[in-house]
């Protein structure tokens, strides 16, 4: 029995834990290839070309575009971020799952050309918390953190648009939720392609 290639979408608003929860779901399911986006933004300490991000320049990026190499592509908070067509469509034509961890205008547009992918809105249990997020990971600036904040009731409610929700608020139960929702998909007879029926 084969299946065929789920596409996967982590999403939601920023300073969620979007980044940790994809990171832990991957730890427990080693099967799932996640895709390198590409990004205008500077690295940060610690990151490396290719393994976070594919950092390229803003020609470099719009290139990219019009070449059509990307399946989405969005402006968040001044920097441009990217999916790399080739490697989603590769893996998934062979049967392979993939995980995107991306914004949610970048959601909106895997949607229309993937409507088959699971999209997973990851949210914050309150703004609060959101708030004391943004302030503790050291990110941003305070102009930044309430430039997210407010963004983030536009964000809240695009959820409807997705397929599940999940709070964030004990990370171990939130990677657990993913890794369930994972499982389930997997077992869904539409992404089934019986070999002998
Ligand atoms: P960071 O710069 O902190 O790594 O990411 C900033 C935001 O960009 C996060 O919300 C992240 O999910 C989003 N992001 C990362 N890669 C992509 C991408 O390829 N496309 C889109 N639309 N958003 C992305």
């Amino acid at each position: 029995m084969t299946r065929k290639g789920i596409l996967f979408i982590i999403s939601g608003p920023s300073g969620v834990g979007k980044g940790t929860i994809k990171d832990a779901v991957l730890k427990k399911n080693t099967d799932i290839k996640l895709s390198i986006s590409a990004t205008t933004r500077e690295p940060r300490s610690g990151e490396t070309n290719g393994r976070e991000y594919y950092f390229v320049d803003e020609d470099q990026f719009r290139q990219l575009i019009d070449n059509d190499e990307l399946l989405e592509w969005a402006n968040v908070y001044d920097n441009m971020y990217g999916t790399p067509r080739q490697f989603v469509e590769k893996n998934l034509n062979r049967g392979q799952d993939v995980m995107l961890e991306i914004d949610i205008q970048g959601a909106f547009q895997i949607k229309a050309r993937k409507p088959d992918g699971v999209f997973i809105f990851i949210a914050p249990p309150n703004i609060e918390e959101l708030s004391v997020r943004l302030e503790e990971r050291g990110k941003d600036t305070p102009e930044s953190i309430e430039l997210r904040l407010a963004a983030c009731k536009w964000e809240m409610e695009q959820m409807k648009h997705y397929d599940y929700v999940v709070l964030n608020h004990e990370l171990e139960t939130a990677v657990d939720t993913v890794c369930s929702i994972i499982t389930a998909e997997r077992c869904k007879v539409k992404n089934l392609i019986w070999s002998v029926i």
